[in-house]
């Protein structure tokens, strides 16, 4: 008899102990199916052991193998206790909440067959250059095919409406679709196993120096090692990862390629693929169907995928070719997990590339302070690229506007509002930021100074005028607007401050002619909308944008040359000691937006406090001085990146309770006496939201490895405290307080 010691979904932090029958062959990696209590479960297989410490009467066997995918690596399980270990997560959860959904299912897996399509004996008997001239796509796909069989995701490089297309070629009998069965094992050849392999490179631009070398520095890497290429917005970088991808496919490795959240786009993805026009690229993210996922993810496992394309959660995809990371906008706050195992992708990457001996890049404009850090004291390789790649492209001028000396109309001041209607009349885009949706954030009564608080949360509910709503951002509980004050029955309700509908409406009146787009999440509800407002905005059917950070990131606008920033002071005395540095980023992102083509950029800035180190830095462009300021008050406050932290969050409906249990847990830390500073119990951010209490409690240390073996033995201790009606979590290296 075998035992073997299975992960499963549940909430515990140890494996679970069955038997497998003599003669059935069993693979630590694979998926089985075990019965636990009345249920059966999917688990995955971590250990093969010929004993256990389970009472004999109680082992049950394991009920089924799944064949039906291939093992784990032992790679990847290393990787997921590595993480569960360091975020002090239940393995069990930690392994499947890492697989795609079908994985984790008990249903059979149906690996979707990929279609694959090809000329038939009519259609490569086509002569093309008598072929229609205005059925271009058809032309496109013909050629292309001629080469050799492509998948539909390779063909989706070429146009948008190529499945449309397809289907007309199918039925004129040029085109056949055959079914690609997917292997069922993986190509466990590793990198450099696979030998030369040849691949289309479209080499649009010759490298600049900076560029050049970038890329020679991390070709010439043995094994791992840890790059940061800071390069300002525009000079380049995306060509960087492009050129270091070609190397790494020539022979014959995979590069797992991570965004942030919102940059990937269908947009990007074709990037990558024409540029790479017959290279298997897939993309992984939380957008994707089930299946699609699945698929996504096996085509990685089993090698196939050359590139995998993903947000946070592709970090965890097999790989086993694996021959290079690039982690590009790595200071991006959505590589951070919020919930569940709440893991940082660019952190786990990092350990990742150092387990398989695999150089990794960490691409930005405004590094994290951690990561600046690490450059600095040579843990990372510094790669800089300080100018813009296109020599016409020159940085914004940046200025501030203050807005204690100016008129304000509703938030924009005059001199903005006059910039805009000179931009209007040059016939060029310009864009206001401001990181508030809904049109006012707060209604006041003029008789008494209620405020519209929300009944559930600790926080304001939004004036959204459009629908004559106030609505709760946190827990979305929304009333009609009254018309009188509900606490003394003043009809005189005025909004107070400025959202993205104000500042449209207050657009409109001033320009009745301007064509007005507001970009924020509710006008992107609809999955299509943001899609469609781009390409207005590429078509230059938009005069002023109006947005959130939505607007911030990664698109190119041509035609905008001017970038007004509203109301950013609020980080400037947040209690949040990253808000500053999340604002500088944000603002050097939005900047960024402006001039990126032949038409020199203008940012304009409405602050209280023009002088402000932080405003002054974005005018000079000057990153550099900037973190080394930041670095040097962190240092002084004792705030990462000189300690580490993590943070006890719990929350529940009955506020004694919650501190009960964290003043408890505060006390079992303290029994401990470890080498870690413990922090007192104190309200959240947010103290209440959806009526419940909220509260944390912080613990630190300088050296990683003492918190963490504190972290170690204080788990069990929080384990076993009673927690009735609350729920917490521990998180580890916390980036939100
Ligand atoms: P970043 O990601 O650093 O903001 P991008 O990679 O988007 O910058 O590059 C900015 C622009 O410069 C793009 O239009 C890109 O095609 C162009 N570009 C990049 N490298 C070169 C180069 N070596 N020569 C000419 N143009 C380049
Ligand atoms: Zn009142
Ligand atoms: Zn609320």
């Amino acid at each position: 008899m075998q035992i073997v010691r299975v992960a499963m979904d549940i909430p515990l932090s140890t494996l679970f102990d069955y038997t497998v029958a003599e003669g059935i062959a069993i693979a630590i990696g694979q998926r089985v199916i075990v019965p636990f209590g009345r249920r059966q479960m999917v688990g995955v297989v971590m250990e093969c052991a010929a004993t256990t410490e389970m009472a004999q009467e109680r082992i049950k066997p394991v009920e089924r193998v799944l064949h039906d995918s291939a093992p784990l690596s032992a790679g990847l399980l290393d990787l997921l206790r590595f993480c569960s270990d360091y975020y002090r997560y239940p393995i069990g959860q930690t392994v499947l909440s890492a697989l795609p959904v079908r994985l984790r299912s008990d249903k059979p897996v149906i690996s979707k067959p990929v279609l694959s399509y090809r000329l038939s004996a009519n259609g490569a008997a086509l002569d093309l250059d008598s072929f229609p001239k205005r059925k271009v796509v058809q032309r496109r796909i013909l050629a292309k095919l001629a080469e050799q069989p492509c998948n539909l995701a390779q063909l989706k490089a070429l146009s948008a409406t190529v499945g449309k297309q397809l289907r007309a070629l199918e039925e004129e009998g040029w085109v056949e679709s055959v079914v690609l069965p997917i292997a069922l094992s993986p190509s466990t050849s590793p990198a450099s196993g696979r030998g030369e392999q040849k691949h289309t490179f479209d080499n649009a631009h010759t490298l600049t120096g900076e560029q050049q070398q970038a890329v020679d520095a991390v070709t010439a890497a043995q094994g791992y090692a840890c790059f940061l290429l800071h390069g300002i917005t525009g000079s380049g970088k995306t060509e960087v990862y492009v050129h270091l991808m070609h190397d790494v496919l020539q022979r014959g490795g995979q590069v797992l390629l991570l965004v942030p959240e919102i940059n990937l786009t269908p947009q990007l993805e074709n990037y990558f693929r024409s540029r790479f026009p017959d290279v298997n690229l897939v993309s992984l993210h939380s957008g994707l169907s089930e299946g699609e996922r699945l698929h996504n993810w096996q085509q990685a496992q089993f090698g196939a995928a050359q590139i995998v394309l993903g947000t946070r959660l592709s970090v965890f995809a097999e790989l086993p070719g694996l021959a290079l990371i690039i982690v590009d906008e790595e200071h991006d706050s959505s590589y951070k997990q919020q919930e569940g195992l709440r893991y940082s992708a660019r952190d786990v990457a990092i350990f990742r590339a150092n387990q398989h001996g695999v150089p990794i890049v960490l691409g930005s404009a405004t590094p994290s302070l951690e990561s600046y850090h690490n450059a600095q004291n040579g843990r990372y390789r510094m790669l800089k690229l300080t100018g813009r790649a296109l020599a016409a492209a020159r940085l914004p001028e940046v200025r501030s506007i203050n807005t204690n000396q100016t008129v304000m109309h509703h938030g924009i001041s005059e001199n903005l509002l006059r910039e805009i209607g000179l931009r209007i009349a040059r016939k060029e885009q310009s864009l206001l930021f401001i990181n508030r949706r809904g049109y006012a954030p707060v209604l006041m009564c003029g008789g008494c100074g209620w405020l519209s608080g929300c009944k559930n949360c600790a926080g304001k509910m939004v004036l959204h005028l459009n629908d004559k709503r106030l609505r709760c951002h946190h827990c979305g509980y929304q009333l009609h607007v009254p018309n009188a004050c509900p606490s003394c029955g003043n009809a005189d309700l005025h909004p107070v401050g400025s959202g993205t509908q104000r500042v449209e409406s207050v657009l409109q009146e001033r320009f009745p002619e301007a064509r007005i787009l507001r970009v924020d999440r509710d006008s992107t509800r609809n999955k299509r909308a943001w899609q469609t407002m781009r390409e207005q905005i590429h078509a230059n059917e938009v005069d002023i944008l109006v947005g959130t950070q939505m607007l911030a990131k990664g698109h190119d606008f041509p035609a905008l040359t001017l970038v007004g920033v509203l109301n950013p002071d609020s980080a400037l005395y947040s209690s949040d000691f990253r808000a500053a540095e999340k604002l500088f980023a944000q603002l050097v992102q939005v900047a960024g937006r402006a001039g990126r083509a032949d038409k020199p950029g203008e940012v304009v800035i409405q602050t209280a406090f023009p002088d402000h180190p932080l405003y002054r830095a974005l005018q000079t462009h000057d990153f550099e001085s900037w973190s080394v300021s930041q670095l040097a008050e962190r240092q002084m406050a004792g705030f990462p990146p000189f300690m580490y932290q993590a943070m006890l969050r719990a929350e529940g409906k009955i506020e004694t309770e919650v501190y009960a249990y964290l003043n408890r847990a505060r006390a079992a830390a303290v029994e401990l006496r470890r080498a870690v500073e413990i922090l007192g119990v104190v309200p959240a951010a947010l103290p209440r939201r959806a009526n419940h209490i909220r509260a944390q409690l912080l613990i630190q240390s300088a050296k990683r490895r003492d918190l963490q073996q504190f972290l170690r033995a204080w788990q069990p201790l929080l384990d076993a405290l009673p927690a009735q009606k609350l729920r917490w979590s521990l998180d580890i290296d916390p980036l939100e307080f």
